[in-house]
Parts: structure tokens; C-alpha cells; sequence
């Protein structure tokens, strides 16, 4: 599955192995300081969270950016490619 965000989401895992939360989708909020929306990459609920970093909005643990796995070698990705 291919999925692409305009604008700045990006794509965040979160660090608990036990957490079935999967990829979360992970975007500043442009309005406010220490502000984070944070949903599903499915769509649906999207979470606004108050604070430094972003975290996981189902177990609060804290988030890791996704490495993309599919990438080819030797070529560099831009994420504002799309
Ligand atoms: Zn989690």
C-alpha cells in the first residue's frame, strides 16, 4: 500500500513492541507552539496532542520516525516529491 501526505505528515512508528497502534501518521501543528496532531495513516480520528514530541495517542509511549523499507538503494527520496 502507497500512500503519500501533502504538507508536512510524516510517517512515525511507535517504540512499544506490544503496542498494535502501527504507522501513525505525525504533523506539527502550524498554529501552535508544542502542539502535534497525530492519526491513523488510514484516516479517520486524528489526535491533537500538547507537547514537546509527539507520542503514541494509544499507549503514550514516545514515537520513532519510520525508516522507509522499500526505498532503492542509491537513490535519494524527497519527501515533498509527491
Ligand atoms: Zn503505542
Amino acid at each position: 500500500m502507497q500512500v503519500q501526505f501533502r504538507g508536512d505528515w510524516q510517517v512515525e512508528l511507535c517504540t512499544r513492541p506490544s503496542c498494535g497502534a502501527g504507522p501513525l501518521r505525525v504533523r506539527r501543528d502550524p498554529c501552535r507552539a508544542d502542539s502535534w496532531w497525530v492519526g491513523r495513516l488510514e484516516g479517520g480520528t486524528v489526535w491533537h496532542e500538547a507537547a514537546s514530541e509527539p507520542c503514541c495517542p494509544f499507549c503514550g509511549e514516545d514515537l520513532a520516525t519510520a525508516m522507509p523499507q522499500s526505498a532503492p538503494a542509491g537513490r535519494p527520496s524527497s519527501p515533498h516529491a509527491a
